[in-house]
């Protein structure tokens, strides 16, 4: 029976929008929370880009050394043999390879330098390239599939294929879709081409979690797996793209949603702790709105909501706080204040020493907590927030892997 899976590509897309980006060692937490939501992929870097390249390596130890669950981390970069031939000395080991496929960028963007014929050439030397040098899943981008000639999207789905392609990428890059223009384009697709799809859906019409939905449906009905691209929070290019936790809420709970499987083992309590972690270190508030994890989205005021809500929470909620890691209904009392001791890049031994003990972490020795001091500093000095909890256990845990993921030059 076909499943849909995740891929979040909070780590590549979302950080290349205009205004928003996170430290490495920001994305490295965000690889674990993901990992530890059971979400099947994460897209955690362009690995062709020099000062990515220490990053990468270290997140790719750390997935060896366990601390990234089953997550597996793929990078992004173009269709082309030199970006790939750049990618691989990272030790990456899967990839999805991006070109666009649409008349409109063919003619604008590429000006006459490649036809129809020579995009899908040039795709195919690149997919076949990643696998004879050892690429395990490989996943090849239609990008502006959804303006893209659907006769020639399934031509360029089965080259792809035949060149190695475990899955075929189906981007609304300008999000043009709609929910039932997708359904068809992608189960068609899938049909035709006998392929599994990803739906990479932005948002640019307020219909990303929508189109996502409805084009996983068509790809599931057509006999495939279909991937859905997401992002934390929904951040992305211009107005965002597909939200995590809306898409999953929506194969939980939307109608007709049971016939259909998620093939990820998720744990939905992890979704609170990861929102509101890359709303902290993007900087950019959740909504008040926004699905599960929105200061309003368990809120009752007027009478008869309130009322009702008290009656029987399923009167007004169509799922529970409790699932999605909330502890509690959010209060509208400011969080209480007190003394607090932090530590960061101006930060001394004991204040560190302090911070850590009520983390339940010792050490050794003076040498090991100096060591380990230095590396907050940096950390800070990347971030320029106050570190997380989280962010301390990781540095504390691996230090020589966090370590690479601060030197950015290569
Ligand atoms: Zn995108």
């Amino acid at each position: 029976m076909p499943k849909i899976h995740f891929i979040d590509v909070t780590n590549r897309d979302t950080v290349q929008a205009s205004r928003i980006s996170l430290a490495k060692l920001q994305k490295t937490l965000l690889n674990m929370y993901l990992a530890e939501m059971g979400v099947h992929q994460s897209e955690f870097a362009f690995p062709f880009t020099r000062h990515e390249q220490n990053y990468v390596r270290a997140n790719l130890e750390l997935q060896q050394l366990g601390a990234m669950g089953n997550l597996i981390l793929e990078g992004w970069c173009r269709a082309v043999v030199e970006d790939v031939a750049a990618s691989l000395p990272t030790g990456v080991k899967d990839l999805n390879i991006s070109i666009s496929t649409s008349d409109q960028m063919i003619t604008y963007k590429f000006k006459g330098r490649l036809n129809r014929e020579k995009i899908i050439q040039e795709m195919v030397e690149a997919a076949k390239y990643a696998r004879k040098e050892g690429v395990r899943t490989l996943g090849v981008n239609a990008e502006d599939a959804s303006r893209t000639d659907i006769g020639y999207l399934v031509e360029f789905a089965q080259a792809a294929k035949e060149a190695g392609a475990d899955r075929i990428r189906y981007c609304d890059t300008i999000g043009c879709e709609t929910p039932m223009s997708i359904y068809e384009r992608t189960k068609t697709l899938a049909e035709q081409a006998r392929v599994d799809i990803e739906l990479h859906c932005h948002n640019d019409l307020g219909m990303a979690v929508a189109n996502s939905v409805a084009g996983a449906q068509g790809v599931l009905d057509a006999g495939f797996d279909a991937y859905i691209n997401t992002s934390v929070n929904g951040l992305g290019e211009r107005a965002g793209q597909a939200d995590l936790l809306s898409c999953i809420l929506a194969l939980h709970f939307a109608k007709g949603m049971e016939n259909y499987q998620i093939g990820d083992n998720i744990n939905l309590k992890v979704a609170a702790k990861l929102a509101t972690y890359a709303s902290y270190a993007f900087g950019v508030p959740i909504p008040i709105n926004q699905p599960g994890v929105g200061a309003n989205a368990f809120a009752h005021e007027s009478g008869i909501h309130a009322d009702g809500a008290l009656k029987n929470r399923r009167n007004y909620e169509l799922y529970d706080f409790e699932l999605i890691g909330l502890e509690y209904g959010i209060s509208q009392d400011p969080l209480p204040s007190g003394r607090v001791i932090t530590t960061g890049e101006y930060g001394g031994l004991a204040g560190f020493k302090y911070v850590y003990s009520r983390l339940g972490i010792e050490f050794q020795d003076e040498e090991q907590a100096g060591k380990i001091l230095e590396l907050v500093r940096y950390a800070n000095a990347h971030t320029q927030l106050p570190l997380t909890d989280d962010e301390l256990r990781l540095i504390a845990a691996h230090p020589e892997q966090v370590r690479q993921v601060l030197t950015v030059t290569p």
